[in-house]
């Protein structure tokens, strides 16, 4: 028996059929699961901590499955491509296939789940822009003249009164500071590629740190310090830039 033969054929045809069986079983558990997660998105308030449940049980359903369902197929044909006598690195490329498929699902489910999150954050971002009012007025606890204050604060600010000088603690509407999960959201939407990359090889970092962080600094200028000092920690750790 030997390469070429109707039997080699056959098994390379068998196993090709299987792997697109996998591909096909792994499109149709995410097609229907997008109705239910559309429905739970349009419920969603002001974060998407449930989703986070919802995700990992479908990740375990559909790649973490049905990837393991490859492995043990492939150790399988594996034994059935040596008894055909056929030379090792002809199998290797057999099993190449099942190693591509397996990343590639991977990806997917990746770029699946950061759309999801990023549809999430949409709704969230709506939700809290519904609610706060950034014309909303604030007084003086001493002479109840009107404070000028930045509604779209993340922390607690001090605010001087213009009337009297009294010092007014003014405490940010706790609902904007969901707003940071929402743009780490989008920009993981942005940024997805590049992660994806990231994920591949560390070495790959700065570019996906840069416009990541970049992003967010855009959609909230307010805090820019704070994600500038979190951008340069990356960039200057080896761990994720390489040297
Ligand atoms: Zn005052």
């Amino acid at each position: 028996m030997s390469v070429g033969s109707p039997e080699h054929k056959a098994l390379i045809e068998r196993w090709d059929g299987f792997l697109s069986k996998i591909k096909s079983r792994y499109q149709e558990v995410l097609d229907q699961a997008a109705d239910p997660i559309k429905e739970m998105i349009s419920g969603l308030e002001y974060d998407s901590i449930i989703m986070h449940n919802v995700l990992n049980g479908l990740r375990h359903q559909s790649q973490g499955q049905l990837s393991q369902k490859m492995e043990e197929t492939w150790e399988k044909v594996e034994g059935e491509f040596e008894k055909l006598g056929i030379p090792f690195e002809t199998i290797l490329k057999e099993q190449e296939k099942h190693h591509n498929q397996t990343e590639w699902m991977r990806d997917d489910f990746e770029r699946f789940s950061i759309r999801i999150f990023a549809d999430a954050a949409r709704q969230i971002e709506k939700n809290i822009y519904a609610v706060v009012d950034p014309n909303q007025i604030h007084n003086c606890i001493s002479c109840g003249d009107q404070l000028k204050v930045e509604v779209f604060a993340f922390q607690a600010i001090n605010v001087k009164c213009g009337g009297c000088g009294t010092i007014n603690t003014y405490e940010p509407d706790g609902r904007v500071r969901q707003l940071e999960g929402v743009y780490s959201s989008l920009a993981d939407e942005f940024c997805v590629e590049e992660y994806i990359l990231k994920n591949k090889s560390n070495q790959n970092g700065a570019p996906y740190f840069k416009k990541y962080y970049g992003f967010i600094i855009e959609k909230l200028p307010q805090r820019k310090e704070h994600y500038e000092r979190l951008l340069n920690d990356k960039l200057s750790n080896p761990d994720f830039v390489g040297k």
